[in-house]
C-alpha cells in the first residue's frame, strides 16, 4: 500500500526521476544546451516517449537516459514493482514470483531481476575495516553418495562453485564467486577488499599462509583440530553469513547455475549491507538507480 500511494502509475515514477535526477521542483533544471537555468515544460515526443522540454531552445530531456530503464520496453512502473518486491522481502524473490506478480513473461521478470542483481545491487563500497574475518564456502549442495574427506574435496572443486566472503564485525559484507578454493587467489582477493590496518581472522587453511605480511595482523582458528572459538579468534560472523545464504538459494531459487551466482551474492551483501545504513531499502535501491 505504501509503494502504490506513493507511485500510483508509470507517470508518478517518471516524475520521480525528473525530480530527483534533473529538477527538484518539477519545472526548473539546467539546460545542457542552453548551460544554464530553464523552465521546462513535459511534452510527449512524436515517438510517445514522454520527455521534459527547455522552454528556451527546445532541448528534450528523458528522465530515464542512462539509468537502468533506458529503452526498456517494460513500464517504469514494473521495474519500481520489482525493486520495492525485491527489497520487502527478507530471502528475496524468484524469477518465478516476479512473472505472476508482476504479470510479464518469465523471460522479462528474469531480465528485470538480473538487471537489478548485476547493477543496482553490485557492490561499490570501499574497503573494509577493523576485525575482518574472512572464509569460502562450496555452494550448491552435497555429492550423493556418502565420500571420504579427499574425494569429497576432489568432488567439491570439480563440480562446485567456490563462494568467498569477507565481513566486517558489525559492519559490511562482501562476496564473490571464485573459480577454485585453492591457490593464490583467496589471498589477492583479500588483499583487494581490505584495508591493511585490519585484523584478519581466518580459518586454518593453507591458502590464507602469508596474509600478516599484507595487515596489522592475522588471527587463525585451527578448524581441522576441531577448535572454533578461541577468545575473540572465531569466523562466526561470516559462517552465519553462508548459513543464511546456502538454505535461501535452495528454498528461492531451487538450483542456481554459476553463471548468475554472482548476482544472487549481490542480493544477499545488498541486503545486508543496506541495513547499516540511513533510508529503507527500496529507497537507497531507487537512489542507486537514480544516481547514474
Ligand atoms: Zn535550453
Amino acid at each position: 500500500m505504501e509503494f502504490m500511494r506513493q507511485f500510483p502509475d508509470d507517470a508518478a515514477c517518471l516524475d520521480y526521476l525528473w525530480r530527483t535526477r534533473y529538477a527538484a521542483d518539477g519545472e526548473h533544471a539546467t539546460c545542457p544546451k542552453c548551460e544554464q537555468e530553464r523552465v521546462f515544460k513535459r511534452y510527449a515526443t512524436s515517438q510517445g516517449r514522454q520527455s521534459w522540454t527547455c522552454t528556451g531552445c527546445g532541448h528534450h530531456v528523458h528522465p530515464t537516459a542512462g539509468t537502468i530503464y533506458a529503452k526498456s520496453s517494460t513500464s517504469l512502473w514494473l521495474w519500481f514493482y520489482a525493486q520495492y518486491l525485491m527489497t520487502s522481502t527478507r530471502c528475496g524473490v524468484s524469477a518465478k514470483q516476479l512473472e505472476r506478480e508482476l504479470g510479464v513473461t518469465y523471460k522479462t521478470a528474469w531480465r528485470i531481476a538480473n538487471k537489478i542483481r548485476n547493477v543496482l545491487m553490485a557492490d561499490q563500497s570501499g574497503p573494509l575495516s577493523g576485525d575482518v574475518e574472512v572464509d569460502e564456502t562450496s555452494v550448491d549442495g552435497k555429492p550423493r553418495q556418502k565420500l571420504n574427506r579427499r574425494a569429497a574435496a576432489q568432488y567439491r572443486e570439480r563440480s562446485r562453485a567456490t563462494v568467498f566472503a569477507a565481513v566486517e564485525r558489525g559492519g559490511r559484507i562482501k562476496a564473490t564467486v571464485l573459480p577454485s578454493r585453492r591457490g593464490p587467489a583467496l589471498k589477492r582477493q583479500v588483499i583487494e577488499w581490505v584495508d591493511p590496518s585490519a585484523l584478519i581472522i581466518t580459518d586454518d587453511w593453507p591458502a590464507y599462509h602469508g596474509l600478516d605480511r599484507h595487515f596489522l595482523a592475522h588471527s587463525r582458528i585451527n578448524h581441522s583440530e576441531r577448535i572454533y572459538v578461541q577468545g575473540s579468534t572465531h569466523t562466526n560472523t561470516v559462517e552465519g553469513f553462508f548459513g543464511h545464504l546456502k538454505p535461501a538459494i535452495k528454498g528461492t531459487y531451487r538450483k542456481v547455475s554459476h553463471r548468475w551466482l554472482q548476482g544472487y551474492l549481490n542480493e544477499f551483501t545488498w541486503r545486508r549491507n543496506s541495513r547499516l545504513d540511513p533510508g529503507s531499502t527500496f529507497e537507497q535501491l531507487l537512489a542507486r538507480a537514480t544516481s547514474v
